[in-house]
């Protein structure tokens, strides 16, 4: 597209251009150095609305609203300043129709003496790429079941809170929650029956966090919440709340039976010498098994 002989070719054979260019699916629009339309393919006038005829020697200010026309102007003054190709994203918001991504890729074309005669633009529409991304990005952030933070996040949100506590040279401690007993619930139950309650379980969970706690589901019936600006203390007693909040849930199992959860807690805290978050965790894991030992529904650091 900086081919040199391309103004030529719009002036020279614009017939073949419009031939090429009207079989491509994606909206290409050319214009002078001042911005003004030369031309477009037929893909560009039907996205526009406005005829091919009706474009050449318009602007943008013509053809858009003032709000998008100032920022496709500003674009197109800039590209026109630093020749080269100017690729940008954007979402656009066009009246009657869903919200849409569109992928700009410009480039100016020259004189022959070398000077900028003008831009040529072609716009690609990225909406199914945006919503792919979304989506992967959901599927990699959250549980598919619970709705909640998953283990991966949660080992993310991990080492960047421990970091951040050391810098700041602030307490850090770690909850690992394993519901009580929970392989007998689905025996009584059914899975089914385990899935709601785990999902209840984890939401009831996630409602009861304070601001800066982070919950997440680190395995089947296991939890992991962080606690930021807290020390073992403060976490044996923000983990007491966490297990009645969960033991005063009623699961519903049918109209007329409900059920109530238990958990064991074991709390680890960042050591301000040994900052190896592994370490808290196995701290914390080790916790948990003494609190399972001990006769579980409780907590222990
Ligand atoms: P403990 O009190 O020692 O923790 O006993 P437990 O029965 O909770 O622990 P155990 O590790 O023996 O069993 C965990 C059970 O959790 C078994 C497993 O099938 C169940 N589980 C794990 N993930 C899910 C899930 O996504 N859905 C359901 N329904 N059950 C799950
Ligand atoms: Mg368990
Ligand atoms: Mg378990």
């Amino acid at each position: 597209m900086n081919d040199p002989d391309l103004h030529q070719l719009l002036r020279g054979n614009h017939r073949a251009l419009l031939l090429v260019i009207d079989a491509l699916p994606f909206p290409i629009y050319y214009k002078d150095h001042e911005g003004k339309y030369l031309g477009c393919n037929k893909a560009y006038a039907d996205y526009v609305q406005v005829s091919r005829e009706d474009l050449i020697g318009r602007n943008v200010f013509d053809v858009f609203d003032k709000t998008p026309a100032a920022i496709f102007a500003a674009s197109d003054m800039e590209l026109l300043n630093n020749p080269g190709i100017q690729i940008y994203e954007t979402p656009v918001h066009r009246e009657g129709k869903e919200l849409n991504y569109v992928k700009f890729h410009k480039a100016t074309f020259h004189d022959s003496d070398g000077s900028v005669a003008g831009l040529i633009g072609a716009i690609i529409d990225i909406t199914d790429q945006k919503t792919l991304e979304k989506k992967f990005k959901r599927l990699a952030t959250y549980d598919d079941l619970t709705g909640i933070y998953n283990r991966r996040e949660g080992r993310k949100q991990l080492k960047l809170l421990c970091k951040e506590a050391i810098r700041k040279e602030r307490p850090i401690s770690v909850i690992l929650l394993d519901i009580d007993d929970f392989k007998d619930i689905n025996d009584t139950y059914g899975h089914d029956t385990g899935d709601i309650a785990l999902k209840q379980a984890a939401q009831c969970l996630d409602r009861y966090s304070r601001a800066h706690d982070f919950v997440c589901r680190y395995g089947g019936e296991e939890f992991m919440i962080i606690l930021p600006e807290t020390n073992t203390d403060s976490a044996l007693k923000i983990g007491e709340r966490y297990l009645e909040a969960l033991r005063s849930m009623e699961v519903q199992i049918t109209s007329s039976e409900v059920i109530h959860l238990t958990a064991s807690i074991g709390v680890g805290e960042l050591d301000k010498e040994f900052t190896d978050r592994e370490l808290m965790l196995k701290q914390a894991d080790l916790a948990l098994y003494r609190a399972k030992a001990g006769g579980k529904n409780q907590v222990c650091g």
